[in-house]
């Protein structure tokens, strides 16, 4: 697919395949798709471009410098590279052993003299990670790590936890999250505490730096710490290399309890770091085996779509197909773009594809159908959708479902905690309420009108059940944290982190209302604070939002909050332009900058801290205006010593 992109075209899609996977949970693009457009890109270009780490630090932690780089490494493709290469490799690092390849999040554990860690991610190139505010609460706590060492161990959700925990999120009107591997990343990367980080496993397998052989790191990872350890096998021979690993990973699939991808290869010499050493990127003394997911052909017969709270995922119904022992039906299409992407219609046959996914994704189109996929109104309410970005969205503020969804959301564990509240319930409320009171148009809130003898009249509701979950609404209105107060009103935008960050700035609804009404530019005073864009502001400061406080502030009482201000680095907030050319790609600096909680500014004004420049005596237009409002000129070089 890579042919006839541009260089620049070629780049943005691997950047954009990047942004959907880590940062969006919300892949397009297939993992051998994407494997395959990085390395035509390496084949054509270098790698000289592409020298960043996707999903780095985001700014949003407080920021840890590795002692020691926390490494990856270099991989081996069964169907792409060469064969004899692998069993060569293997007799160079002989003795070797197999380890799992977990598709997960990457977790140092750090100990502090007590034993408890703190625990912090790759990040940036492997050198500067973010330190997890919340992690999977076994392993908080004193005597956890006693070694000494630092412990590298990978951070996912089991198959069957993964399952638990998106039914109890479609219980309760949420999205389902569609890939396990962001699971992880997208439950420990949030602020405020999820109910879920519990179901999270972690299990190591290295002590960074240390130039120890893999068995020596698993004996002192299981007798000195709390910690799982991963399982190992030695390799019989050379020769018959690739059938053990391929035997190995065949049967960890089989067990599908885990999500890997892939198998890790390592020497199991003594000092083998010190011997092999390391390319650019990769240690040598290792590799890792992946292989290419199965394909599966079949036809397309139908698309529907379903209603999140907002909305309206596509989801295509095809002529069944065994995978993993499992009749499949379904293929997930993420959204309308997809659909564009993809050029699929109705009768066409596809290829599909299952990772590490629940519901395999189309990704091919073989031979194209005849009928076009359509989606003009809601499938709800009837109105017609609006395409923001490729997604379809019902914004009929009367949509049953709309109303149902935020019911059932205000009732999720992540904002009000109501006990038996499920998105079924939260429907059959909605029915109710519009048989009953016609003349009083249903908006979520309706949720806290209803009385047990209400309740009691929804279909399969008895007395006892009705008081139960009548009973649960009613404590769980009271003392509300202001985080979860804020994600209660159910407005666009108003996401997850808002509401603490919010909370920590203002500490109570009076002092955000006071604040935005003396400010003489609210909007941009808000768009000040870490985490806050100007949608956001602008939603803040409007009539939407006091509309909306002032009508749940008559259901629902909020706790005193204490609020707390994060400790700011010394880059924080401070304003970078770029100019010119310089010797690495101008993401890497981007990236460094924004991991140092820094901005990147477009064109230089008093505002402007500093600007990097190759020449710092240039004499361009940039270079004298900066010198005229008083920034500092400073090199890429001096940029890195200088945030890294
Ligand atoms: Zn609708």
């Amino acid at each position: 697919m890579s042919q006839d992109l541009t260089r620049e075209e070629h780049l943005a899609a691997i950047k954009k395949a990047d942004r959907e996977y880590y940062e969006l949970d919300d892949p397009v693009l297939a993992d051998e798709e994407y494997d395959a457009l990085r390395r035509d890109y390496i084949d054509k270009y270098g790698a000289e471009d592409l020298n960043y780490v996707p999903g780095g630090a985001t700014g949003d932690f407080d920021k840890f410098t590795h002692p020691s780089p926390v490494t990856s490494l270099s991989k081996w493709t069964k169907g792409v590279d060469d064969e004899a290469d692998l069993v060569k490799k293997v007799e160079e690092l002989w003795p070797v052993v197999i380890q799992p390849k977990f598709d997960g999040l990457t977790v140092v554990a750090y100990p502090n003299a007590d034993g408890s860690c703190r625990f912090v991610t790759r990040g940036l190139g492997g050198r500067i990670g973010e330190v997890l505010p919340n992690f999977i609460r076994e392993y908080e706590g004193p005597g956890v790590n006693k070694s000494g060492y630092a412990v590298r161990g990978e951070v996912y959700i089991t198959q069957e936890n993964f399952a638990k925990m998106n039914e109890e999120l479609m219980a309760h009107g949420d999205e389902p999250m569609k890939n396990m591997r962001n699971a992880a990343a997208g439950l420990l990367r949030r602020k405020e505490r999820s109910p879920y980080v519990d179901y999270l496993s972690y299990v190591c397998y290295e002590l960074p730096g240390e130039d120890v052989t893999p068995q020596e790191a698993r004996q002192i990872i299981s007798s000195h710490t709390e910690f799982k350890v991963t399982s190992m096998q030695e390799l019989a021979s050379p020769n018959s290399a690739l059938e053990e690993i391929e035997a190995y990973y065949d049967a960890l699939k089989l067990q599908n309890t885990i999500p890997i991808d892939g198998i890790v290869v390592k020497s199991g010499q003594r000092n083998s770091l010190e011997k092999f050493g390391f390319t650019a990127h990769h240690p040598r003394n290792g590799f890792a085996y992946k292989a290419l997911s199965e394909k599966f052909v079949t036809v397309v017969r139908d698309v529907i779509w379903q209603m999140g709270r907002r909305k309206a995922t596509p989801v295509a119904i095809v002529d069944p197909v065994e995978i993993d022992g499992a009749t499949v039906t379904r293929a997930s299409l993420h959204n309308a773009a997809m659909i564009k992407e993809l050029g699929l219609s109705i009768g066409a046959t596809v290829e599909i594809h299952k990772a590490n996914e629940i519901i395999p994704q189309i990704t091919k189109v073989l031979e194209p159908g005849d009928t076009e996929i359509t989606l003009a109104v809601c499938p709800s309410c009837g109105e017609p959708l609006e395409e923001i970005n490729g997604q379809q969205f019902c914004n009929n503020p009367a949509c049953d479902e709309r109303i149902a969804q935020d019911i059932a959301f205000v009732g999720s564990k992540d904002v009000l905690n109501i006990d038996g509240l499920s998105i079924e319930t939260a429907r059959k409320m909605v029915a109710y309420w519009k048989e009953q009171y016609a003349a009083v148009k249903p908006t979520y809130t309706i949720l806290f009108s209803f009385t047990a003898e209400m309740l009691a009249k929804l279909e399969g509701f008895a007395e006892k059940s009705a008081e139960k979950l009548y009973n649960s609404i009613t404590a769980a209105s009271q003392d509300v944290e202001l985080p979860r107060f804020i994600k209660a009103l159910c407005l666009p935008g108003i996401g997850t982190d808002v509401g603490k960050i919010l909370a920590d700035r203002f500490g109570s609804i009076e002092e955000i209302n006071q604040v935005i009404a003396e400010a003489e530019e609210p909007q941009a005073m808000l768009q000040e604070i870490n985490g806050i864009g100007p949608k956001t502001a602008e939603m803040l400061t409007s009539n939407k939002f006091s509309m909306a406080v002032n009508m749940l502030q008559r259901h629902v009482t909020i706790a005193p909050y204490a609020k707390q201000e994060a400790p700011a680095g010394e880059y924080a907030g401070k304003v970078f332009v770029l100019t010119g050319k310089m010797a690495k790609p101008r993401s890497f600096y981007v990236e460094l900058i924004e991991a140092a909680g820094g901005k990147e500014g477009k064109s230089v004004s008093s505002k402007t801290d500093y600007l990097v420049i190759q020449d710092v005596n240039s004499t361009s237009a940039k270079a004298k205006k900066a010198r005229e409002v008083g920034t500092q000129l400073i090199s890429p070089e001096e940029l890195e010593n200088m945030l890294l």
